[in-house]
């Protein structure tokens, strides 16, 4: 088969790409490590990324603004709790930005929150994801688009070289 193939659903995408947020940091990109595979059209991906790659094929370059509402969400804020200082050891530092991993106190499952305010007996936690808000700027190539396995399709996500899941 000669057929070019495009982005569409049920194909698996290799992307290299960069990330920046509006003040122009690249906080992630896929140089260092092996293009991203994604299986294209089962949400392995942001949807507003998801939607712009539709229809590119193999060398395509393009640049890509994905407004907050399509990358990781509005700012819930609903999502920000206050805690008692008394919560956190003594000696630990706690100033604003830092990342936690706590533990769920009934289930034991681990989930991030980042402190968004230090008071003087009190802290403000905020469990939104770390992007949310965020207008994403992506710059993105495709280097290579495969047919997806029977196996892929079935699991709804792409299988690394060996098969294996990543
Ligand atoms: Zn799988």
């Amino acid at each position: 088969m000669s057929e070019t193939l495009k982005v569409k659903e049920g194909v698996v995408v290799s992307l290299d790409y960069t990330l920046r947020l509006d003040d122009g940091e690249i906080i992630d990109s896929s140089a260092e490590n092996e293009p991203l595979e994604y299986l294209h059209g089962y949400g392995q991906i942001i949807p507003g990324l998801e939607k712009a790659l539709a229809g590119l094929t193999v060398g395509d370059s393009k640049k890509v603004v994905v407004p907050a509402a399509e990358a990781y969400g509005e700012v819930n804020m609903e999502a920000f709790e206050i805690v008692s200082r008394s919560m956190f050891p003594d000696d630990m530092e706690l100033e604003e930005g830092l990342a936690l991993t706590l533990r769920d106190a009934e289930t034991n499952e681990p989930f991030d929150a980042a402190i968004a305010e230090v008071r003087e007996n009190e802290v403000m936690l905020d469990f939104n994801h770390p992007l949310a808000g965020e207008t994403l700027y992506f710059e993105v190539t495709i280097p290579a688009i495969r047919a997806a396995s029977e196996e892929e399709l079935a699991h709804g996500h792409a299988h690394g070289p060996d098969g294996h899941h990543h």
